[in-house]
């Protein structure tokens, strides 16, 4: 069996195997993609240190230092299932299971995609789900933010402040976001709230985003805004479906909880990154929780005297 089994080869990933390998003790990597949703990243200027770098060139890092330590990488495999024996094992789609002393999960999550025409089209090309990785990107421009609740309205807060002009599309005739949220919004001179409103096209001029198209769901007219920007926040869905049966603590988001130290509620089994109840979902962040994860695994396993 393997000392530290990760699960994920994002940023978390990437540093929780980093960290176990470097105390010496059996590690592995299993990952379906290396590199995470960094791979879906063009422009990244906040990880520190770097005043600017793109997704596959930062993936492409990654992997080489994880490879510089004798970490067994598996990629293009599946995790289908989670189970606790005497050891921990890993079921893979494959059929195949690994078995391990203590597991850390970081299998990252997914933006949560509006579906339209035009979206997947124009993604890195004026659609983003990240006002705080593209929110500079805009500046002095008019920009849109599709949903109301408080990623929402704190994206167009945040928006507000770098770009010209937000325009809020809420879906439902009321914004779900906290109260303080809104009036903070409301009170703010470039943004502008539409409630009732059904985003139903991504428009652009071929290599980027110039409006979108929405449905007024009380009159029914269909309408335009012009726009150089579209940011996308109507929820981040953790990669965590294939823990359902695992008995695993995770909130009602389908995130995994984890204490300070990086343990979930099954001991040996350790999370990081975006999969997690982590305020905050941003790159140093993941790399950072997976260091904390790989460190807590660590003192598990020099606390327990699994065969
Ligand atoms: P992820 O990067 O999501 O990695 C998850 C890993 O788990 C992948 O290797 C995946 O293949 C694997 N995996 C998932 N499920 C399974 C499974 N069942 N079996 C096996 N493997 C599995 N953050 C910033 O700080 N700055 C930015 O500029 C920035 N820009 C972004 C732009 C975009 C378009 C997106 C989508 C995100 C951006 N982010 C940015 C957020 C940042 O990418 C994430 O916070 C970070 O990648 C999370 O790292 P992670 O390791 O937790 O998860």
């Amino acid at each position: 069996p393997y000392d530290v089994l990760v699960l994920g080869g994002g940023p978390a990933g990437a540093a929780a195997a980093i960290y176990a390998a470097r105390k010496g003790i059996r590690t592995a990597l299993v990952a379906e993609r290396f590199g995470g949703q960094v791979m879906d990243t063009v422009g990244i200027e906040n990880f520190i240190s770097m005043p600017y770098t793109e997704g596959p060139k930062l993936a492409a890092s990654l992997e080489q230092h994880v490879k510089e330590y004798g970490v067994d990488i598996i990629t293009g495999q599946r995790a289908a299932q989670l189970k606790r024996d005497k050891l921990i094992e890993l079921e893979l789609a494959s059929g195949a299971t690994l078995a391990s002393k203590s597991v850390i999960l970081a299998t990252g999550a997914r933006w949560r995609e509006l579906g339209v025409p035009g979206e997947a089209e124009y993604r890195t090309k004026g659609v983003a789900y990240c006002p705080h990785c593209d929110g500079p990107f805009f500046k002095g421009k008019h920009v849109a933010v599709i949903g109301g609740g408080n990623s929402g309205i704190e994206a167009a807060i945040d928006l507000a402040g770098i770009v010209k002009h937000v325009t809020v599309l809420e879906f439902a005739d009321t914004l779900r976001a906290d109260e303080v949220l809104v009036r903070k919004a409301r009170s703010m001179a470039n943004i502008d709230i539409i409630t009732n409103a059904q985003t139903t096209e991504v428009l652009g001029d071929g290599s980027k985003v110039n409006g979108l198209q929405y449905t007024d769901r009380v009159s029914g007219e269909l309408k335009q805004l012009d726009l150089a920007g579209i940011f996308v926040q109507i929820g981040l869905v953790p990669n965590t479906e294939f823990l359902k049966d695992s008995g695993l603590e995770m909130n009602r988001m389908g995130e995994i909880v984890i204490d300070t130290r990086g343990a979930t509620s099954i001991p040996g089994v350790f999370a990081a990154g975006d999969a997690t109840t982590v305020p905050y979902k941003q790159i140093v962040i993941s790399m950072g929780a997976g260091a904390t994860a790989a460190l807590g695994a660590f003192d598990h396993l020099i606390r327990t005297s699994v065969a």
